[in-house]
Parts: structure tokens; sequence; C-alpha cells
């Protein structure tokens, strides 16, 4: 055996950002597969994808992700223009894809209107395992329509994914935190309740408590989760018509045989959720609560952007954390089909054919490896080998003058020539047997 080349590692000038990454090699039949599921799942569900620019106006994400969230208050990327226009890295889809839905018209559409996205967001908080600063999301919304069954239906598309990914033991997390008819009377109750046990809460918490309690209920301090599992619980302080809702989506889940857990507790960290939120969380979970995913319902997002009355419900799934569970659960993703044919070539003349040659192959779907860069035809032969191809075409100055073409047996060693205008039958009909 040849040794191994030993090369001398070099260090770099410069290096990724703090908490973003390349995606290489091993990691990249993962994403490809993900891709795959998600674009094949949004098809069969009828979404229509939109791809928005990855910088917005920061206000956009002031008004509607609120200003008193961590991800707003904290955790944005920032960049003033040239001309002097502020702007940040979105650090979630959804106020994107209704500053889409508004400035281009998309409400004439007949309601409701089904986008998808799939992207890298942006988030400035310390890197740790699970949070990056650069991560990516796919995104569903359905903007158009309050009806119950539509946060149900969002609910299944996201389990559906998750399922064809071949994840195992996961549950889905859910709550409702009413609306602004509700919300009022259900916050000053859980005001006075926090304010009574003021001195064990987290200094985050005690800051929060005035401008936005709900906050409170999915802090993840040792401390203040004690104190939210005691918490009154807004099912408990539901106007009529939002807890109708819950109850509705509920009955819908059960329809769809789906595992939830109602958490009385998950308030998700944004200020435009109204009734329905929820989240998928692997079983194995630590306490760090490692959500896949989460999204809910946001009846007054569309308004507050500037356009009509518009009910809407949307999810955003995290990929490298459902990369990681994959890895976790050792789930194989599938597998780009390795090549069959190996391509090899001996000299100029024959370079030029072979580079034709191998358009002609693979536009009649052949898969076919090569590398145009080696000229000896026993290191090509080599790498053939290496890769397990089962036929191997080689290519020299003589069969390019005799418009031939030779085909070899990987396995049985055997060389035949053949008319090079005959290729496509004879390498398809050896592939078949
Ligand atoms: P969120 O709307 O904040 O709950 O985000 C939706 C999903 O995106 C989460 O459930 C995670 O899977 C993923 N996610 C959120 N923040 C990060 C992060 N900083 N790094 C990696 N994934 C993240």
């Amino acid at each position: 055996m040849p040794k191994p080349k030993i090369e001398k590692k070099i260090t770099p000038l410069f290096t990724a950002p703090k908490g973003m990454q390349d995606i290489l090699g091993e990691e990249e039949h993962y994403w490809r597969d993900l891709q795959r599921v998600v674009e094949k799942e949004a098809q069969s569900f009828n979404f229509k994808k939109i791809v928005s620019p990855i910088l917005e106006d920061i206000g956009l994400f002031q008004r509607a992700t609120g200003e008193t969230t961590d991800i707003v208050e904290k955790e944005m990327f920032e960049l003033t223009t040239k001309g002097g226009r502020s702007l940040a890295l979105r650090p979630e889809f959804t106020p994107s894809v209704i500053r889409a839905y508004l400035e281009n018209g998309l409400y004439a559409q007949p309601l409701p209107v089904k986008l998808y996205s799939l992207g890298p967001v942006f988030r400035y908080a310390q890197p740790q395992a699970g949070r990056k600063r650069q991560f990516h999301q796919f995104n569903f919304e359905i903007i158009g329509d309050k009806a119950p069954v539509l946060d149900a239906q969002l609910i299944s598309l996201f389990w559906e994914i998750l399922k064809k990914l071949k994840l195992k033991n996961l549950n889905i997390q859910i709550n409702s935190i009413g609306c602004g008819q509700c919300r009022p009377a259900y916050e000053r109750v859980l005001k006075d309740y926090y304010q009574r046990n003021l001195s064990k809460l987290c200094p985050d918490c005690r800051r929060r408590l005035k401008k936005n309690p709900l906050r409170l209920l999915d802090c993840k301090e040792d401390k203040c989760r004690l104190l939210a599992n005691n918490a009154p619980q807004i099912v408990d302080h539901l106007c009529e018509e939002c807890h109708d809702h819950f109850k509705d989506v509920l009955e819908f889940l059960d329809e769809l045989e789906l595992p939830y857990i109602l958490n009385p507790s998950l308030a998700r960290g944004l200020d435009y959720y109204t009734k329905t939120v929820f989240e998928v969380w692997p079983q194995e979970k630590d306490e760090r609560q490692i959500s896949l995913g989460g999204g809910g319902r946001y009846d007054l997002l569309v308004k507050l952007l500037g356009g009509r009355d518009t009910a809407a419900v949307g999810f955003a799934g995290g990929i490298e954390r459902i990369i990681d569970l994959m890895k976790v659960q050792k789930v194989e993703p599938a597998k780009v089909a390795p090549p069959q044919v190996y391509l090899a070539q001996l000299g100029e003349t024959a370079k030029k054919r072979a580079l034709k040659l191998f358009k002609t192959l693979i536009d009649a779907k052949i898969k076919v490896a090569e590398n145009f860069s080696k000229d000896s035809l026993k290191s090509q032969l080599r790498t053939a080998n290496r890769l397990g191809v089962r036929i191997s075409l080689i290519l020299g100055q003589k069969e390019v003058l005799e418009e031939t073409i030779i085909i070899r047996d990987m396995t049985t060693g055997v060389q035949e020539v053949v008319d090079i205008k005959k290729i496509v039958g004879e390498v398809k009909k050896r592939l078949r047997r």
C-alpha cells in the first residue's frame, strides 16, 4: 500500500466568524436530504416558495418581533448603509414574509396564501451547543385565515417532515396564549404571582416582569422554571373564542393522532403570537429544552405592519438542530447514488473527445466519475477502483482516430472495444446485467 501523504497543516490568515460554520463533506448529504424532504412536503401541502432578502429594514423586526424580545433587544446583527439606512440581518423569517406579502400585494390572491422559505438566519448570542450565530431554518406561513384546522395542518406538516427524516421519540408541546381580549387580564394575575416571588427571579426576569410577564414563563433559569411550574395557567383565563379555538386545534390533532403535550409554560419568546403556540421537542431533550422548531398563530401581525386585519399561522424548523438529532439517533440520510462508470482518457486529443463524451453520458442519465486533470491511466484506474464503479471507459489517441472506445469490466478486468457512437446503449446494457 502506498504511504499516505502527510500534508503540513496551514494556519489560515482568516477564519469564519464566531458561531458561524462552513458546511462540507459528510454534513452535505444531511443537508441535501433535509432540503429534499422540505421541498417535497411543501409541494404536497401546496405551499409556494418565497425567497426574501437576508437584510431588512431594522424597524421591521423592532415592530414585528418586538422591542422587548431577546432577539431584538440583544441579538440582531445591525449595519448602517452608506446612505445612512439601518438594516439588520434577519433573525427570523416571519416579519420578512409578511413584509413581502404586503409589499407585493399577495393579499389580492385567493386566501389563504401559503408560503415557505429556507435559508440562513442570524442571531448575535453567545455560541454554545445547539446555538449558533448563523443557523438555517425552513419556515412555513399560512396567511389569511383564522380556522383552527390550519394550526393543526401546519403542525402535521412539521411532523411529517420530521417523520420523513426518520426521527423518532419526538413530542409536540402546545399551549394557547390567548388574544388581546383575554391576555391582559391573565398578565395581571401573572404579574401579581411573580411580584409575590420577586426575590426568587433571575435579574433578566425581574427586569422583564413589568413589560412582558409572559416571557417569564419560558425562562430557562432553574429557579425561574420552578416558579413557572406553579404559576397561574393561561388556559384557565382564555376568552370563549380562544378557548374554543384551542379546543378545536387539539381535536384536530387527536384526529391526526399526533402526540401532543399540553405545556402551560410554553409562551415562545416573540411578541406577535396569539392563541396557539407550539414547539417540537426530542424526548431525550436535555435541561436546556432544545427545541427542533416552533411556531404559532399571529392574528395581529399583518395589521401591525400596515395591512388589513388578517389572521395567520406559521412555524420554523431549525436545520442544524434537526441534523444534530439525526446524528444522535444515528439516522442515515438518503445518499446520492454513487457513479457506476469511470471515464478515463490518455493524451490531449482523447481529453477533448472525453469532455464531449462526458456530456453525452450525463445527458443520458448515466452517473460518470472522471478526473480530467490526471493523465496517467494507472492512476485513473486506481481512482475507478476506489470509487467501486462497475465499468471504466478508456479513451486513447488510437481509439479517437478509430472512433472506438474500450469498455473495461472492473470486476473481471475483461476489456472490449466498441463503436463510440453506440456507447450509451452499450453502457446501459452492461449496467442492467
Ligand atoms: P425560534 O423561533 O427562535 O424558536 O427558532 C426556531 C428554531 O430555530 C428553534 O426551534 C431551533 O431549532 C432553531 N434555532 C433558534 N435559534 C438557534 C440558534 N441560535 N442556533 C441554532 N438553531 C437555532
